[in-house]
């Protein structure tokens, strides 16, 4: 039988589409394509991550024998602070080729190992490890960004109360539960609420006079 979770799931997955499960899984480009863009699309990340891997390659000595040009204008398909995000790539580079080169490698590793070696990466905290993880197929995390997170809280996953990171665990472990341990179901589970954050579900004013899910939403029966 099918959990309260997966069929608020579906009734998303009807909204919004199904998901396309990325096709990305080296854990590298993973990182690389986190960082080739901020605060743009999916389509335009895709899209500059394309750049990248047209132009330069992905593989950490090739983005560190690039010509700084050519990273800036591949930066600035990826939105705003190009400079910045060009660092970002290098510094990236530069601490893959620290651990080998090929960080598939520290996939194998013990668990708690794979996750600090990652947390290693600018801009990779829990959240972005656990993401990894499980886009990489090497361990089953309920991995959510804010929105998702944003999401299971309003639905009655978890609790609001203490920092991010309690927040974070408190949704994760209900969450959890509701959902087969297995890369597929959580990396649809992670894009379906990341979705649903970004468009109905929103920080401020979410739109829930037009939500599937609001008859049986706590935070729309409170009156938002
Ligand atoms: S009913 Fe409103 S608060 Fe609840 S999940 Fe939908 S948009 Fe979010």
């Amino acid at each position: 039988m099918k959990s309260t979770l997966t069929k608020h799931l579906d009734a998303l997955a009807k909204l919004h589409g199904e998901p396309k499960l990325q096709t990305v899984r080296d854990p590298f480009e993973l990182i690389l394509k986190e960082n080739v863009a901020y605060l743009v699309s999916d389509e335009r990340r895709a899209e500059a991550f394309k750049a990248l891997k047209a132009r330069v390659g992905v593989k950490p000595e090739r983005i560190l024998a690039a010509p700084q040009d050519v990273l800036l204008e591949i930066a600035q398909l990826g939105g705003m602070l190009p400079k910045g995000r060009v660092d970002k790539l290098k510094q990236a580079a530069e601490l893959a080729v620290e651990q080998g080169g090929d960080l598939r490698a520290i996939l194998k590793e013990p668990l708690a190992k794979a996750r600090r070696v990652l947390k290693k990466f600018l801009g990779v905290g829990d959240p972005g490890a656990e993401k990894i993880l499980l886009f990489s197929h090497t361990h089953p995390f309920l991995a959510l960004e804010s929105n998702g997170l944003r999401v299971l809280l309003r639905l009655g996953y978890g609790s609001e109360k203490g920092a991010y990171a309690k927040q974070y665990k408190s949704a994760q472990e209900a969450a959890g539960k509701e959902i087969e341990e297995a890369c597929a179901p959580r990396m649809r589970a992670h894009l379906l609420l990341r979705l649903h954050g970004q468009t109905l579900c929103k920080r401020s004013a979410p739109e829930c006079g037009a939500c599937p899910l609001s008859k049986s939403c706590p935070y729309a029966a409170a009156g938002g």
